[in-house]
Parts: structure tokens; sequence; C-alpha cells
């Protein structure tokens, strides 16, 4: 798929619905993160993100509900003050990335899931029977044995 194949736009929100987005695609990333704080600040085995430019995500609702919590020296969280979804993820790394996780979005994007991140991370208790590279190391994103 290239670049500008797919410019749909694809709506998403919080789940009370006070925060509403729209990315405009393409994404640049899809896939599954093991790391120890995407699963507890979501309470979830790991977090499904995709990863999109800044400037393709708009924020159509509720910017006012948007709570940032620094959960790292170089990274923050944004999550819906009123119901607690997390929404948005952002990292001094890449400051014209944004996360944003696939559960939040209305419908399908223009990518499915293409590999685990902090595998080595993994919960105990996570069984994963896809095929997907699973990636780890420091970075998270190394390959793993
Ligand atoms: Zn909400
Ligand atoms: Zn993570």
């Amino acid at each position: 798929m290239t670049a500008t194949s797919d410019p749909r736009q694809v709506s998403g929100g919080c789940l009370c619905g006070a925060v509403r987005f729209t990315v405009t695609l393409p994404t640049l990333f899809c896939g599954h993160c093991h790391c120890t704080m995407c699963r507890r600040s979501h309470g979830a085995a790991y977090v499904t993100w995709l990863a999109v430019v800044r400037s393709q995500v708009t924020i159509d609702a509720g910017q006012d509900q948007l709570t940032r919590y620094e959960s790292s020296s170089h990274g923050s969280r944004s999550f819906c003050s009123r119901c607690g979804s997390s929404l948005l993820c952002v990292s001094t790394r890449h400051p014209d990335v944004v996360d944003i996780p696939l559960a939040a979005m209305d419908g399908p994007i223009d990518r499915l899931p293409e590999m685990h991140v902090y595998f080595g991370d993994r919960a105990s208790w996570t069984v994963v029977g896809d095929e997907l590279p699973r990636l780890g190391g420091p970075t998270g994103l190394e390959p793993t044995g």
C-alpha cells in the first residue's frame, strides 16, 4: 500500500464520547505494545497502537477533557478526564508522531497490526498465538530470538 493510496478519514473517541477526534490516513504503524506502562495504564494484556503524523490528527470535541500525564521522561499519555479512556501517547523521541489506541477508532484503518513490540516485557500470563514479528530489547523494536 503506498502512502497516498488511502486518504480516508476515520473518527474515534473515548468511552463516554466527550473526546472525539479524526485521523486522516495513511497511518505509519500499527502494532501490539507489551510494555509495562501500556499494560498498567490501559488495564490490559497489551495495547494495540496506531501511529500517525501529528498534523493528521484533529481533536473535534473535548479538548478541555483531555488530561495529560507525563508517563516517562520522554513521553506523555492523554486520557479523558471524564471516563478515563487512554487516548493519545506522544514522545519527544518522535515529536511529529502521535500514537492512538486502535480500539479507540470507530472503524478499520488502512492496516492491520503488523508486529509485537516490547515483547520481552509481556505479562507472564499473556499467550500470543499469531505469526507476527516479535520485537523487544531496550528499544522494544529489536529482533528477538
Ligand atoms: Zn470520555
Ligand atoms: Zn507500550
